[in-house]
């Protein structure tokens, strides 16, 4: 049991304002493992109030060669961690702990090194004419972020704000928070100054929508759901504030007929499966030749049979619980609906009988999916496929945009300039071709009711900066 009474706020343990205290809660047992103190209006007033003295009374002005060292120091600490990480957050969320290692604990690491890395190189000014532009650090940002890569998500913002010079007040989300104090751990250990990295706890309405109206706050990256990032821009509108937001996902992975389908329908479902589902830019739509369809489902079922559930500390175990139960019942209630309307499922859709604790669903596929269905259209956060049938290659295109989000994508042909070709048609931030694999210096980010704005490498860095002309 971990209980923590404190916010890390200029640089130090600070008591909260108020009394209240949040239970956090291991998805796997359903037993409390954790407490953290919730924060007031006062408390995310206390956090700017040090961003705010920090950035002005010099922060900003440090050389990229000083922050590239904090950040490398930073990656060290957490580092350190990698462990640790890894359990609290497979306990948190559920993630079996081989991916969570991997995935949750490593991967904010690397990150946080590729941005001690790009400051370290990146030209700041350049020359356009008889001006000069110069690239200055944005100001004090307000970051709020979900539970299902708690950490990941983290530091997709952390890492570049640090590297452009910016101080920040982070809101982790409140059912996966324990991770953060271990941020906050590292962050005291290596002396990271003062001010430069404030974290707060609590609910959305209270603490996120406090961070997102305060007036010494410039900018909020938000990472959540379109509900919550619509509330934060609406509030963040009234001080004109920048706001990047990173929100949900309704992916499509188009299969094309000459694709290598023992290869591409197992990736596909893998994909579809991550983090049971918990993933923004997960494939839950899988678009297929209806011409293949039957060899398509038996693949598909096969990989989903594959798909271990257990406990998520053991390292055997290939699929977790959902989160919370309410995440459970949601998820169960888009199950119910695809089957009210007409869709087929050919795998899970139950509790798995033999796990009587932890909120586990199995691996569901739903066959003869059709556009319009609920399940096709919204995001279910669970580990639920849906397969639509296509008959031409304009077809399948067609359903892949059909819809409102746009962040991620797959295509996978045995002709990789094909799929290419398909690919540059999607109206979404990425799309991995053929398979590739995840470039944390490429951009992520979303279309359409995906976001706006882009996290990782250069383009995430330049979201932290303010562009300013001096010409003479
Ligand atoms: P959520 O929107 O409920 O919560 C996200 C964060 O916003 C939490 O910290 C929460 O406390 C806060 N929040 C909630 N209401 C708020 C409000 N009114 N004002 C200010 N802050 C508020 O989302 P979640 O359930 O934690 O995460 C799941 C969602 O996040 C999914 O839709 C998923 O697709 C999306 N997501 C997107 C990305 C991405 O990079 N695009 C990554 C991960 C998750």
């Amino acid at each position: 049991m971990k209980n923590y009474e404190h916010f890390y706020i200029d640089g130090a343990w600070c008591a909260p304002a108020g009394t209240g205290t949040i239970d956090v809660r291991s998805a796997a047992t359903e037993e409390v493992i954790g407490r953290i103190p919730t924060a007031t209006a006062e408390d995310v007033g206390r956090a700017v109030a040090a961003a705010r003295r920090t950035f002005d009374a010099g922060w900003a002005l440090t050389t990229a060669a000083e922050r590239a060292d904090w950040l490398k120091k930073l990656a060290s600490a957490l580092e350190a961690r990698v462990q640790d990480v890894a359990t609290t957050i497979s306990q948190e969320v559920g993630m079996p702990i081989t991916m969570s290692t991997i995935v949750q604990a490593q991967l904010p690491v690397n990150v946080t090194r590729s941005f001690a890395d790009l400051i370290a190189t990146i030209d700041l000014e350049e020359k356009v004419g008889n001006s000069v532009v110069v690239r200055e650090p944005f100001g004090v940002v307000g970051m709020i972020t979900p539970w299902n890569y708690p950490l990941h998500q983290i530091m997709a913002k952390v890492a570049p704000a640090i590297a452009a010079g910016c101080t920040m007040v982070l809101k982790p989300s409140e059912i996966a928070p324990l991770n953060s104090y271990l941020l906050a751990e590292a962050a005291m250990e290596i002396g990271l100054p003062a001010g430069v990295l404030n974290i707060v706890h609590g609910d959305g309405p209270t603490v996120g929508e406090a961070i997102a109206r305060h007036p010494d706050v410039d900018m909020v990256s938000f990472t959540g759901s379109v509900r919550a990032g619509q509330r934060v821009s609406s509030l963040a509108a009234d001080t004109i504030k920048k706001v990047t937001l990173e929100l949900g996902g309704k992916s499509a992975f188009i299969v094309l007929d000459d694709a290598p389908f023992e290869k591409a329908i197992p990736a596909g479902v893998n994909n579809a499966m991550l983090n049971s589902g918990q993933t923004c830019s997960a494939w839950t739509r899988m678009v297929v030749p209806r011409t293949r369809l039957n060899d398509v489902l038996e693949l598909a079922s096969a990989a989903a049979a594959k798909l271990k559930l257990g406990d998520p500390l053991d390292p055997k175990t290939r699929l977790g619980p959902l989160v919370s139960e309410p995440q459970r019942q949601r998820v169960e209630g888009y199950i119910r609906t695809g089957i009210a309307e007409g869709a087929r499922l050919i795998s899970g859709g139950r509790r798995p009988p033999e796990l009587t604790r932890g909120h586990y669903v199995e691996p569901t596929i739903f066959a003869d999916v059709r556009p319009a269905m609920t399940i096709a259209r919204e995001e279910i956060f669970g580990p639920v496929l849906t397969i639509l049938p296509y008959d031409s290659e304009e077809e399948a295109v067609a359903i892949a945009n059909d819809t409102m989000y746009g962040l991620a994508g797959g295509v996978w042909s045995g002709d990789k300039d094909r799929a290419l070709r398909v690919a540059r048609r999607l109206r979404t931030g990425q799309v991995d071709v053929n398979g590739g694999r995840f470039n944390l210096l490429a951009p992520f980010g979303g279309y359409k009711r995906s976001g706006i704005g882009r996290e990782f490498g250069k383009y995430g860095l330049d979201e932290y900066f303010q562009i300013k002309s001096l010409q003479w």
